[in-house]
This record gives structure tokens, sequence and C-alpha cells, in this order.
């Protein structure tokens, strides 16, 4: 046990990486919690990192079938924040003392490039920020430009490195496609990030073993790993949610083979398992928040999984909630853009 976790530090196989996945003796599971928080200590340190995110459009060119913004969703509300509206919630948040903004939309195909670095390059001016992007697949060329006019990280999870599973899930696309694209941003100089779903309908723990390999090979710089939450207006409405606890397991395998990536405490976890999810997710791995900053006017319609709304946490008080959260656990929150 010892050594199966000293080689997942060393150098992680999928065997070991499945019997963590899979056991069920409790001392195990607490000994690769602490071996985990261990690492985070030791490699990213106490910080614990906001990244606002702002929502900014849930008008979406894809199908996905898992997803409430897919396109085929028609009972959905669609909006579309105009680029000096964004910037303008952006300059907001910064006053609110975020050092990272994180733009997140569905693929919306109807802002130009020039829309995009026209919102690139007006927030960066705002101050000492970082700035991610989240707005899904484009071509090398367009990335190149986001990264010229500023942008410093994006954000493209995988979902699923089971190819087939990867094509029922997501009508038209290609996971060779998706990997091509995190290759290209790196390649770039952007900060990456990808992530997967845990529990998706279909998905083995073999898979979910050969995604944390993945993420090693890639060489990503950040991986949001949340349970998988059925959403009833999509296909997969009856189907079951990802686990809790598997998705636990899965963070701090992420922290063990990964070891100085940044790791957030997901809303799909707080969603599923409540806030307390935010606290041991804190413990056993994570070191980022993401709070949602979305207009409220906007947020409620931005539904990709149900009671996402229910942990929204965009508000002063979650600011305060957070801070004391962090203080709690002898942490802190930087005030610097890393
Ligand atoms: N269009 C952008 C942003 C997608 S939404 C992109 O492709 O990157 C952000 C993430 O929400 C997705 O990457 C997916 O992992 C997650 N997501 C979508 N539907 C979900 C669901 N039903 N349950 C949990 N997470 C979901």
């Amino acid at each position: 046990m010892k050594n199966r976790l000293d080689r997942l530090f060393i150098d992680p196989n999928r065997e070991d990486i499945l019997y963590f996945l899979e056991t069920d003796d409790v001392g195990e599971l607490e000994m690769l919690y602490a071996f985990a928080d261990e690492v985070r200590k030791q490699f990213v340190g106490d910080a614990v990192h906001l990244r606002a995110i702002i929502e900014f459009s849930n008008y979406c060119r894809r199908g996905c079938r898992y997803c409430g913004l897919s396109k085929d969703n028609l009972q959905v509300t669609r909006y579309r924040m105009k680029p000096e509206e964004i910037v303008a919630t952006a300059r907001g948040i910064y006053q609110k003392g975020y050092r990272t903004i994180v733009l997140q939309s569905g693929e919306d195909s109807s802002y130009t490039l020039d829309d995009y670095l026209y919102i690139t390059r007006e927030i960066k001016k705002i101050g000492d920020l970082a700035l991610t992007l989240a707005w899904g697949e484009k071509t090398e060329e367009e990335y190149r430009a986001y990264y010229e006019a500023g942008a410093d990280r994006f954000l493209l999870k995988h979902e699923t490195s089971n190819p087939e599973l990867y094509r029922r899930l997501n009508p038209g696309m290609e996971l060779a496609e998706r990997i091509e694209c995190l290759r290209a941003l790196k390649r770039i100089g952007f900060q990456v990030g990808s992530g997967i779903m845990v529990g998706l309908p279909g998905q083995t723990n073999g898979s979910i073993a050969d995604d944390i390999l993945l993420f090693r090979e890639l060489g990503v710089d950040m991986v949001g790993c949340g349970p998988f939450v059925s959403h009833p207006q999509t296909p997969l409405g009856e189907a079951d949610n990802g686990g809790v606890d598997l998705s636990f397991r899965v963070l701090a395998l992420n922290r063990i083979a990964l070891r100085h990536v940044h790791l957030p405490a997901t809303t799909a976890l707080s969603t599923l398992g409540g806030g307390e999810m935010r606290r041991l997710a804190l413990e056993r791995g994570a070191n980022v928040v993401m709070p949602n900053l979305t207009p409220e006017n906007y947020r409620r319609l931005y539904d990709i999984y149900p009671n996402k709304k229910r942990t929204e946490v965009g508000s002063t008080d979650f600011r305060e909630e957070l801070e004391t959260l962090v203080t709690s656990l002898n942490r802190f929150i930087p005030d610097t853009p890393y």
C-alpha cells in the first residue's frame, strides 16, 4: 500500500491508479487523502487561488448529450453578453479584488475574432490580472491571436479519454481533435487546463485511470474534474449522477500523480454533495476555488446541469465565507494573479 502510494507519486501507472479508484478499505483511502494533502502543501503551498468566472453566452453550436446548453435543448432562454458588457463586468470583478478572470461560454459562433481580441485586450488593460479563456475549440491561428492579445490561460476539458464514449456523448466531435487543440494551446504558450466528468454513463474506472495518465502526458497546468450531474432536459436525463466519493479519489490521485497542477474544488461537487464539499476538496488536494460572478440576470440561464444555481457564490458574503474557510484551514488567499 505504501509502495503503491510512493509509486503513484514517482511513476504512476494504470494499475495503481485503478487500485485507489476501487479500494473499499477506508484506512487506505484516508492515507490517500492525507498524502494528497501533503503533496499539495509541498508542491503548490498553502495559497488558495480564486478564479472568478463570467459565463458570457449560453448559445452553443454543439449537441453534447450531457450538457443543458446543447443546441438541441429548445427549452433554454438564450443570452449573449455584448463585448463591452463583458469588459465592464470584468472591471467590476477586478474592483472586488479578484485577480484571475475566467471567461466561459457555449461555442457561440456569433462572436468574431475581432470581438474576442477586443474583449481580451480591454480586460488585460484593467490591471494586473490573469485572463483565462474557456470558449471551446478554435483553430491554432485563433488561439495564437488570443495569446498575442494578452490571454494567459485556456481551459478545454477533454471530458473523457475513451474515444468511443467521447463520440457517443459529443455527436460530430472527435477526441483526437480536442486533444490536438490542447497540444496547440501548449505549443503557443498558454497555461492549459483540461478535465473530465467523473461518472459519465458508460465510463469505466479504467478509462478514468487513462484520463489521469493523459493529463500527465499532455503536461496540463490545471485539471478540473467534477461529477457528472444528469440534466433532465438532455438525452442523459435518466442517467445516474457521478459519485462524490469517486470524484474525491480522482482529485487526490491527480494531486499525487501531477504534483504542481492547479486543482479546483469544483462546483459540480458542491452541487451534489453540499457546501461541506469545498472544505473536503481543499483538504484532499485542491488549491483553487472558482466563484461564479456572472451577472445575476444571466446566471440562472447558464444551466449546464440542474441546481448549479443553488451553489451560486458570487456575492460579497461568499467572499467572506471563503476567507473564513481558508483561514480555518491555515491557508490564505493571495492577492496576486497566480
Ligand atoms: N463550451 C466550453 C465550456 C463548456 S461548459 C468548452 O467546451 O470548453 C464547462 C464544462 O462543464 C464542460 O467542459 C463539462 O466538463 C462540464 N459539464 C457539462 N455538462 C455537465 C454535466 N451535465 N454535469 C457535470 N459537468 C458538466
